[in-house]
């Protein structure tokens, strides 16, 4: 069965096509900079164990035109990997707020879709993008089974007392005021490669993901039971351009005295803040590089970074009641030696016990960078959200 997987952002576009049940993709890519006189199309198709990779420009064009090109390319006479674009049966789209109604993954009906729509106002960064994806691939794939899974769902475990917030009844009961967590769809599948690495559904895990936006999850026996994002992904740890926790007092002061508006608050806050407002870059590389020229606002960010982590853990760890496995993932958590480090050393008290050396070597697949006789585990766990995606639509499909 070939199922195509679509994340559609606001500007761009990642896609892979997957012929399940085999979980290594036949072809991804990536449209960019939807929106300016400069989309890029890269397309990447993996045959006989050789990757080519194409860059196309694609000028002005919007995610309809991005798609088209992406679907003549799916049947492209040199580097085609299918022969009609009706053998896609099904495709997958990442949603990233589904609210409390959606929590498993959802054939897209007219039905939903209005449904989909109600929740903008929830998500109004993320949602309408998604959206967009979801309309743009009913045109181009009429004959395919549309099917959407939520970044949200997986948290639909978490219990009344770490979902709700400590202000009156009404703003749950009317306005749908809670946690709803994100990143779902990359802890959920971080939660199912470490019950099948250790070959155990029985883990308390803190799951670690640190891209550009960051999260973390305490799941128990395979359910989310808390974690850090919350009505939308500004909370928790500190990511490359998002604050993480601050007291909402702040935002009131900069209103209040500084004369900025809540839109001004809200940009500061997502876009400026973070790493790249702490050490002028949201790229860790970046980061990494003017810390070692002595860079004292680097070393800070790093630290702050780092420090909001060890704090989620210890926190997590005591709703855990205790931890077997620490896991990192994403951009930032397979790659970056310092984070890790940081994060885990002088963890003892937590029966974390980290070897540096492990942690410096660089392999693919899951890796082990505790000792051998370390009690809690830290895993590196590669994430794969699209894989992921095209599982729970295979599952849908063939229940
Ligand atoms: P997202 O999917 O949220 O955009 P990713 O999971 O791809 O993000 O992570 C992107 C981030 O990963 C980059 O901004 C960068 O900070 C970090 N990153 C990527 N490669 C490395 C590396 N080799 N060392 C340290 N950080 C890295």
């Amino acid at each position: 069965m070939n199922i195509f997987i679509i994340n559609s952002g606001s500007s761009s576009i990642k896609y892979q096509l997957f012929k399940m049940p085999s979980t290594a993709p036949v072809c991804s890519g990536l449209v960019e900079r939807i929106g300016s006189d400069d989309v890029a199309l890269t397309h990447k198709v993996t045959a006989n164990g050789e990757e080519i990779k194409r860059v196309f420009k694609l000028g002005k064009a919007d995610h309809e035109a991005g798609l088209n090109k992406v679907n003549e390319l799916l049947t492209d006479p040199e580097f085609g990997v299918i022969q009609d674009r009706r053998d896609i049966q099904a495709v997958g789209h990442r949603v990233v707020h589904g609210g409390e109604r959606f929590w498993e993954p959802t054939r897209i009906t007219g039905e939903v879709k209005q449904a989909l729509k109600k929740l903008f106002l929830l998500a109004p960064l993320h949602n309408p993008a998604g959206y967009t994806g979801i309309e743009v691939a009913e045109k181009i794939f009429p004959d395919a089974v549309q099917i959407a899974v939520f970044d949200t769902a997986f948290h639909h475990t978490l219990p009344p007392k770490a979902f709700r917030f400590a202000i009156p009844d009404q703003y749950y009961t009317g306005n749908n005021i809670r946690v709803y967590g994100f990143h779902g769809t990359s802890h959920g599948f971080i939660a199912g490669q470490a019950a099948a690495y250790l070959e155990r559904d029985d883990l308390k895990l803190i799951s670690i993901h640190l891209g550009n936006g960051c999260s973390i999850t305490a799941i128990d026996k395979g359910r989310s039971v808390d974690t850090s994002m919350g009505f939308g992904p500004l909370s928790g740890l500190i990511m490359g351009t998002r604050s993480g926790d601050i007291d909402p007092t702040v935002i009131f002061y900069m209103i209040d005295q500084l004369g900025y508006t809540p839109e001004q608050v809200n940009d500061l806050l997502n876009k400026n803040s973070g790493m790249l407002g702490l050490a002028g870059s949201n790229d860790m590389r970046d980061i990494r590089k003017a810390m070692a020229e002595g860079d004292a606002n680097a070393k800070l960010a790093y630290e702050m970074y780092a420090y909001r982590i060890k704090k989620y853990i210890g926190a997590y760890a005591a709703a855990l009641n205790g931890v077997d496995v620490v896991a990192f993932t994403a951009g930032v958590g397979e790659n970056d030696v310092f984070v890790r480090k940081m994060v885990c050393e002088d963890m003892e008290y937590l029966g974390i016990s980290f070897d540096a050396n492990k942690n410096s070597t660089r392999s693919d697949g899951i890796r082990e960078i505790s000792t051998d006789d370390s009690r809690v585990k830290v895993l590196i766990i590669p994430t794969n959200e699209e894989l992921e995606i095209a599982n729970q639509c295979y599952g849908l499909l063939y229940k």
